[in-house]
């Protein structure tokens, strides 16, 4: 029995192309305690892999987190399959906002420690006492409130593309490393303010509200289902949108728009714009933002050197790689020297105009 993906990317889009049907791309996560992640985890590929689900689902002890792509005529087998899974039944599932045939040309179950590579030792604080939920509407009300302070969980590439109005928006490449510089920045005011946070899809807030309520914070709130399903209620009930510009997404769409203001700029000539590429050359393959003016002049490529390279035969091209080691941490890159108009995102006692010596 086929238990793992044997196409590749390329053969897997001419397949989607000459099936020519709508898929959905939609994400979900469920904490609960699984005693076999693998016997799980060979289930799901086994019974999804016939319905064509493609994507990235992780599965460990603690749950699973899936984002996936499915033929649209396929989804109400998919559901009554989530719903046959004791706690999966009735899950919400995070719809994206703008589909893509492509967003994902791969599927991989892969069992892991954690769901999240949140870098927290579960152990040491209670993973079930979180924040309030709460959805797009009192979210709207709580970040009106003076006596809020809002913070982007997610990292600095995500939010510089994106965020809420007002939002503290912490410049950080992990979300292990924001914890630390969110609980140190705000202590003077675990009792008083309102701690309301965010991330894509919600996920990374569960445990997150859980572990700044662990370290003192009395109002802790989180928003349900994350930006989008934000965005769903805020389009579902005439809410206002208060959220600016695009959300940063993990498969091949990279963003959804979800305003049309543009609030990043081109890393190379400053240029407002707001749609991350990678570097062309494959041993730098840098996650940066590049307008269409420079990505003509730099045959999408992040600085002279790489374009240099990115220019040379291929076999020459491997040539130089060897010995150097591949990342594929593109998302982790991000960032520079080089990119002249990479923005340092503000610091939190900056966008709360609160006085540090005081
Ligand atoms: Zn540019
Ligand atoms: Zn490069």
């Amino acid at each position: 029995m086929q238990l793992y993906n044997k196409l590749s990317a390329k053969e897997r889009a001419e397949l989607i192309d000459k099936a020519g049907k709508n898929r959905l791309t939609l994400s979900f996560y469920q904490y609960a305690k699984i005693g076999n992640p693998q016997l799980f985890r060979d289930h799901l590929f086994i019974t999804w892999d016939a319905f064509g689900v493609l994507g990235r689902i992780y599965v460990a002890h603690e749950g699973i987190n899936g984002q996936l792509s499915l033929p649209a005529d396929r989804f109400n087998e998919f559901k009554t399959h989530l719903d046959s899974i004791d706690f999966l039944k009735g899950i919400r599932l995070n719809i994206a906002v703008e589909q893509d045939n492509k967003s994902f040309l791969k599927l991989k179950v892969k069992v892991r420690k954690k769901i999240v590579a949140d870098g927290l030792n579960d152990n040491t604080f209670d993973v079930t006492n979180k924040g309030v939920h709460v959805g797009a509407n009192k979210f709207n009300e709580l970040i009106e409130d003076e006596n809020t302070v809002l913070v982007d969980m997610r990292n600095h590439y995500e939010s510089e593309i994106g965020h809420f109005k007002n939002a503290v928006t912490p410049d950080v490449d992990t979300f292990r490393e924001s914890l630390d510089i969110i609980e140190d920045d705000l202590k003077d005011y675990k009792e008083d303010k309102n701690l309301v946070m965010y991330c894509t899809g919600g996920i990374r807030c569960e445990k997150a509200s859980a572990y700044f309520k662990h370290k003192g914070f009395k109002n802790v709130y989180q928003l349900e289902g994350g930006i989008i399903e934000y965005t769903r209620q805020v389009n579902e009930e005439n809410l206002e949108n208060k959220f600016l510009g695009q959300n940063f997404v993990f498969d091949d769409r990279r963003a959804e728009r979800i305003s049309n203001d543009v609030i990043a700029n081109c890393h190379q000539c400053g240029n407002p714009f707001d749609v991350h590429t990678n570097c062309a050359n494959e041993a730098c393959h840098l996650l940066f933002i590049q307008c269409d003016d420079c990505k003509a002049e730099m045959d999408n490529c992040c600085s002279t050197n790489c374009k240099e390279i990115n220019a040379l035969p291929y076999e020459e091209q491997k040539e130089l790689r060897k010995g150097q080691g591949n990342s594929n941490d593109i998302f982790k890159k991000g960032r520079a020297d080089h990119l002249p108009y990479k923005k340092d995102l503000r610091n939190i006692f900056e966008t709360l105009k609160v006085d540090k010596s005081q």
